[in-house]
């Protein structure tokens, strides 16, 4: 099953993009990943995009579109692939109808000053990228991985400033998606805010309604 999932940043996307691979037996992929191994790789166009996602900004579309026609066309991706991140404008939504076309679209419905919460008490390992919250799950010791000791610390694009800009960004560009998959009845939406394991409930009724 090829499926999408939208919904603004810190909507819960990859968590419930993790429980949901387990069941379904097909890759998660995350653009976010795909920009993050890039800039780790230290390459050009590595380079280029540290400095969009530090900024709250949108990696342009042409190299967001060849990243992610890259890897769906990874062996492990040929049954299957639950997209997070992508697409995010209605040009990359185009693309992707030419090479791959999803099944179903999934949008996760949380309002912005919940998000803002989530993103605001994220902290992340420097070392081996384990997510903490502050507020729901903090480290046992404050600022240190328990997985490995490493730093734990706030990403640039979970700065206050950068996820407003980021919002708004989403409600600009990506919202349009909703309706334009919806006029191709490939669309449901579900609600994203509560536990996970709610959350994931939610996403089962939704997929065997639309089947
Ligand atoms: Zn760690």
């Amino acid at each position: 099953m090829k499926l999408i999932f939208l919904g603004p940043p810190g909507a819960g996307k990859g968590t419930l993009a993790d429980l949901a691979v387990e069941k379904l037996k097909i890759p998660h992929i995350s653009t976010g990943d795909l920009f993050r191994a890039a800039v780790k790789e230290g390459t050009a166009l590595g380079v280029k995009v540290q400095g969009i996602l530090a900024s709250g900004g949108l990696v342009p579309d042409e190299l967001t579109i060849a990243l992610v026609r890259e890897r769906l066309a990874a062996p492990d991706a040929r049954s299957g692939w639950i997209l997070d991140g992508f697409p995010r404008t209605i040009p990359q939504a185009e693309a992707l109808e030419s090479f791959a076309p999803a099944d179903q679209v999934v949008n996760f419905e949380v309002a912005d000053d919940v998000v803002v919460a989530r993103l605001s008490t994220r902290r992340v390992c420097r070392a081996c990228g384990k997510i903490y919250n502050i507020r729901s799950m903090p480290p046992k010791v404050a600022g240190l991985c328990d997985a490995c000791g490493g730093e734990v610390y706030t990403r640039d694009d979970d700065q206050e400033s950068a996820i407003r800009t980021r919002l708004e960004t989403y409600r600009r560009q990506t919202e349009p998606l909703i309706a334009w998959y919806g006029a191709r009845g490939r669309l449901v939406t579900i609600d994203g805010v509560g536990e996970p394991s709610l959350v994931l409930e939610r996403f089962d009724a939704a997929l065997a309604g639309a089947r």
